[in-house]
């Protein structure tokens, strides 16, 4: 019960520190509790702290938590891969899907989004490292790809998210956030209204926050380690 609580103050203050050895305002820097695999009253304990946005990989528990839990009022991001059978679910459960790296999702999730539930936060997912894991676009692709999103009914483009493999050194972690953060700027040169750069999780927030991400995902230095 102590452990979720403790565990979140002390993510907070990696988030403080980090925000003021580079000069940065920690009010630009989100939290997302990473709960996947945790059931609703380890998310109920974490709002309990005073968490209110979190983040889940698979859409089926997701929504199980999300319904379970529909009495607080939590903010909910889908950050896992979606299937084309699992957008409905999306479209009508989550605030936010972090994880569009094809135009024929974004467009499903543009069909099924409910109006009364106002426009779906999305974010596209870049593979900025190239690493194998196969999701995410490249990032020669990613201006296409949001623009396309962006002029979808029903979302609203907020950023980009990246999930870097772990890098050899802390150099070369902030080196591939860098180059997310690079990007991010191009976009937004491009004319892209965009406030959001997801990246960083227990692993390596502190470089993440060095290289201008507005939301770490944070789940085992929250909930602990997940059972494989
Ligand atoms: C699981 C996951 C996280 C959290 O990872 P931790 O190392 O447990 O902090 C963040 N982002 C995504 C996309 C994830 O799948």
């Amino acid at each position: 019960m102590l452990e979720i609580k403790n565990n979140l103050e002390s993510v907070r203050q990696r988030i403080a520190a980090s925000c003021s050895a580079c000069g940065r305002d920690p009010a630009q820097v989100g939290l997302l509790a990473v709960s996947k695999t945790f059931g609703p009253e380890a998310v109920a304990q974490a709002y309990a702290a005073g968490q209110l946005a979190f983040g889940e990989n698979y859409i089926q528990e997701a929504v199980e938590k999300i319904q379970a839990l529909a009495h607080l009022p939590l903010q909910w991001h889908c950050i896992g891969p979606v299937q084309s059978n699992k957008t409905r679910l999306v479209a009508e459960h989550f605030d936010w899907v972090q994880s569009i790296d094809r135009l024929k999702i974004a467009e499903r999730l543009s069909a099924q989004r409910p109006t009364a539930r106002g426009p779906l936060q999305v974010c596209i997912q870049v593979n900025i490292d190239g690493g194998p894991s196969k999701s995410g676009v490249a990032a020669q692709e990613a201006l296409a790809l949001a623009r396309a999103v962006a002029a979808l009914p029903g979302l609203r483009l907020r950023g980009i998210m990246t999930i870097p493999e772990p890098a050899a050194s802390a150099q070369a972690t902030l080196a591939v956030h860098r180059r997310a953060e690079d990007l991010f700027e191009q976009l937004r040169s491009a004319g892209l209204d965009l406030d959001t750069l997801s990246m960083g999780m227990s692993a390596d927030l502190e470089a993440a926050i060095q290289a201008g991400s507005t939301l770490v995902r944070v789940g085992s230095a929250i909930f602990g380690a997940r059972a494989a």
